[in-house]
């Protein structure tokens, strides 16, 4: 079948920075990954701007039969970690970025890339990759959560993002589950919220209270060779999580709850807890239609999401 055209998506995340070009079909016909440059802004521009290169060289190189269009009108999309000024192209307040901090990167890779460029939350358009290409792809309303070292969230209704008033909606990771003032705090500071609870970096710091040392998938190595504490530890944050998607749940009622991002490694002695936290807590029914499940794109879920916004054209 002769390739039709292909988009370019790029994902900003805070250790590797990948670009690909993805089919109108949701296939990856070339990729790229590098880790993202830690020092300068500049680096990151330039960072970007190799990756897109590589990749369109790549698709330049296949023979002439198997070729597919690289769209060259449509913009180049940027998934990055929020908090973003969507409409100014900046990366406000991210932990893991701090040398990009209200930089306007988008205006930057713009002009060294000579096209235009629109930087969007990272969830929103692992959200939209899912609801198009992934498990989410059979349902109208799709709810994405990305669990890694923060928590972040998505929302696809009829193949479209929910974005806010100000690009910022669905920071799922700062639903308030626990209300005591003195309940954990997140990277951004708020007692309680989901992501200071079931976040990777929650679960490690639970651990590391416990007496255990490592992140999420060292906790979920020990808890399935049957350790006691991490088992605790995962029950905790787990029941965290199936709260906050139930809350979730009741707000936006959607189809399908979708779970990335790197601790969904441990889906396996996770997903018991996270459930019985759903059944516990959500009042609406229609998430039963597809239930809570683990994304099928993993760590590209961003990057072909960026690539669908970007043939979707929009700003
Ligand atoms: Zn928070």
């Amino acid at each position: 079948m002769p390739p039709g055209t292909v988009r370019l998506g790029v994902d900003l995340g805070g250790t590797w920075l990948r670009a690909a070009a993805v089919s109108a079909e949701g296939q990856i016909l070339s990729h790229d990954r590098r880790p993202t440059p830690d020092r300068s802004a500049e680096d990151v521009v330039a960072a970007i701007v190799d990756g897109v290169t590589a990749v369109q060289a790549r698709i330049a190189a296949l023979p002439a039969d198997s070729r597919p269009t690289l769209s060259v009108d449509a913009p180049l999309v940027i998934a990055a970690p929020g908090p973003l000024d969507v409409p100014g192209g900046r990366i406000l307040a991210t932990p893991n970025l701090p040398h990009l901090r209200g930089f306007p990167l988008a205006a930057a890779v713009a002009t060294a890339l000579g096209r235009f460029v629109h930087l969007q939350n990272d969830a929103t358009m692992g959200a939209l990759g899912e609801a198009t290409f992934g498990a989410g792809r059979t349902f109208d309303v799709v709810l994405f959560l990305t669990v890694s070292t923060g928590i972040g969230g998505g929302l696809v209704i009829d193949g479209r993002p929910f974005t806010g008033a100000t690009g910022q909606a669905c920071e799922l990771g700062h639903l308030i589950v626990d209300g005591r003032r003195d309940a954990p705090r997140c990277g951004a500071g708020h007692a309680g919220c989901l992501e200071a609870h079931a976040s990777g970096s929650a679960i490690g710091r639970a651990a590391a209270a416990a007496g255990m040392v490592g992140g999420a998938a060292a906790v979920a190595a020990a808890a399935r060779a049957g350790d006691p504490v991490a088992t605790a530890v995962l029950r905790d944050a787990a029941r965290w999580l199936g709260l906050g998607i139930a809350s979730a749940t009741s707000a936006f009622d959607p189809d399908i709850i979708v779970l990335g991002g790197g601790v969904m490694g441990a889906w396996d002695v996770l997903c018991d807890g996270v459930l019985a936290g759903v059944e516990e807590a959500a009042m609406s029914d229609g998430w039963r239609r597809g239930g809570v499940v683990v994304g099928t794109l993993g760590d590209e879920a961003g990057v072909v999401g960026a690539a669908v916004w970007a043939a979707a054209g929009r700003r």
